[in-house]
């Protein structure tokens, strides 16, 4: 294999570059009468003037560009390789959409211009909400949560609402969800005030049917269900389930942060969900795993719109406008109208893609999961304890249980010896039912030659694993940044969070 080489500049944080008074412009010297003017029209009062210059970084341009430009070299991220996070959907984002984001018309507009002035931003939110809910089978959308988890928030909240308002609440205290779920649904659904119930999962690994009707009770308040689950494994009792729920009197809410599977062939509406997520910043391409902005907006059938946060879009014929008039909204969820800069890339992607395009996403990155579970699994050491039996969807969890007890290489150490290879590590430990488990979702958007690699990257750790395992276990090797020690790196007492806290640790060295 040829190997991989990741830079390694010996870079200094920003504030240890440059010098005092060194600048990366110049600008004309003001003269005179426009200062003074200036300064009358625009003083700021003494006591409000800061006393000092802040303490920042004085540098010239040149030394600006290489010292971000040699960070960048030294990271990793879906623009420069295979990056197979499962359950993250880091697909490949076209630039298109970033620049269609990036126009001067999307900039410059403010969330408190007048209406008026905003019509086409307005339709597009209009439109965007509109076709999520063709997507997912759902009646009305609203577009302002930040992220996914916040979408969850903002659903269980609905849930609570809903039975308020039927009075109800008192007595439906319980969210059932399944042990395989991702850890913001429990999150969210007791912050929202529910107790959480866990459903085990079955040896096919989906829900346990019979411990779910075990579960349920007039306590019931509602179900969060991911379908494909964690496991990649599409839940075909769905509708047994869906009808479990609702004749308890519960609703059913639908975690699709990863629609990437079931776009344009099946709908969490037609399944019975009575509200649904999205994260638009893994399906609908956003650049995403940096904590930058996302949107997770939550879309709900008919008998809840009353209960959607406000303002919605909405269109009279003639004019789009921001609707208060909710009758029973929980408010707001977040500031303004969601990220709009998120909202418009989701737009322009479904745009360029078509109906027919997103059909070929979900046909696509099933048939590459399917390609990479069928082959990764024949490698020594590794096997797949659930979904082996049929096809998987987007995703498939791998494990390495055999290679742990037979050379003692775990999750973790294969995790770190990809990174010499060049490929990004899967989601590791998670979900917590399967032991070693490397999580793995190529999606659509990597060509065959890429996942080859990628098997032949995993053969040849599988052997190292068997015949050099100290080679695994000392790296990563090839990377800017070598093993490090992991309970350090987390310790408190080490960690370093800016550059003041730095200084005094350094100061206090010598
Ligand atoms: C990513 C993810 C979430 C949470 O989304 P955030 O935007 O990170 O808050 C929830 N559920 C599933 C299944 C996810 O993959």
């Amino acid at each position: 294999m040829k190997s991989f080489q990741q830079a390694k500049w010996p870079e200094p944080v920003i504030f240890e570059i440059g010098s005092k008074g060194r600048r990366g412009y110049s600008l004309p010297v003001l003269d005179g009468n426009l200062r003074s003017m200036l300064n009358d029209r625009y003083s700021i009062p003494e006591n409000l003037k800061r006393k000092a210059d802040p303490d920042l970084p004085e540098l010239s341009e040149v030394e600006v560009a290489r010292h971000f430009i040699r960070l960048s070299q030294m990271n990793f991220g879906v623009d420069n390789g295979f990056y197979p996070l499962g359950s993250c959907t880091m697909k490949y984002n076209p630039k298109m959409n970033d620049a269609i984001a990036a126009l001067d018309e999307v900039r410059w507009i403010h969330p408190y211009q007048p209406e008026d002035t905003l019509q086409g931003m307005l339709k597009i939110m209009y439109k965007l909400a509109s076709w999520l809910a063709e997507i997912t089978g759902m009646s009305r959308f609203s577009l302002q949560p930040a992220a996914g988890a916040n979408g969850e928030f903002t659903g269980t909240l609905m849930i609570r609402a809903y039975h308020a308002f039927n009075g109800e609440l008192e007595q439906r205290r319980e969210i059932i969800i399944p042990d395989s779920a991702h850890g913001t649904n429990p999150a969210s659904a007791s912050m929202a005030g529910f107790d959480v119930v866990i459903v085990p999962t079955d040896e096919n690994g989906c829900v346990d049917v019979e411990a779910l009707k075990e579960a349920v009770s007039p306590r019931t308040a509602g179900l969060m269900l991911t379908n494909p689950n964690t496991l990649g494994i599409f839940e075909n009792k769905i509708l047994e389930i869906e009808k479990i729920v609702h004749e308890a009197g519960g609703l059913l809410y639908y975690d699709g942060a990863n629609l990437n599977a079931i776009l344009g062939k099946t709908r969490p509406g037609d399944m019975g969900f009575d509200i649904v997520h999205l994260n638009l910043h893994k399906t609908f391409s956003t650049p995403h795993g940096g904590g930058g902005p996302g949107a997770g907006p939550v879309g709900v059938k008919k008998h809840l719109e009353d209960f959607l946060p406000v303002p919605l879009v909405e269109f009279d014929g003639e004019r789009y406008y921001l609707d208060y008039d909710v009758p029973h909204t929980i408010g707001k969820i977040k500031g303004f109208y969601g990220n709009f800069e998120v909202l418009i890339r989701a737009f322009a992607y479904i745009l360029s893609m078509g109906a027919e395009g997103l059909e070929k996403i979900a046909e696509i990155s099933v048939l590459n999961a399917n390609y990479l579970a069928s082959r990764l699994s024949k490698i020594r050491g590794f096997h797949i304890p659930y979904g082996k039996d049929r096809p998987v969807k987007h995703e498939f969890v791998l494990s390495c249980s055999r290679l742990k007890s037979e050379t003692g290489i775990s999750a973790k150490d294969v995790a770190k010896r990809m990174l010499d290879y060049g490929v990004h590590a899967p989601t590791v430990y998670f979900p917590l039912i399967v032991k070693e488990a490397l999580m793995i979702e190529p999606t659509e958007t990597e060509p065959i030659e890429e996942m080859d690699k990628f098997i032949e990257v995993l053969t040849s750790i599988s052997k190292e694993a068997y015949n050099d395992p100290e080679k695994i276990l000392t790296a990563p090797h090839n990377t800017s940044v070598s093993l490090v020690d992991e309970v350090k790196a987390s310790h408190p007492r080490t960690l370093c969070l800016s550059w003041r806290m730095y200084k005094k640790r350094i100061e206090k060295l010598h």
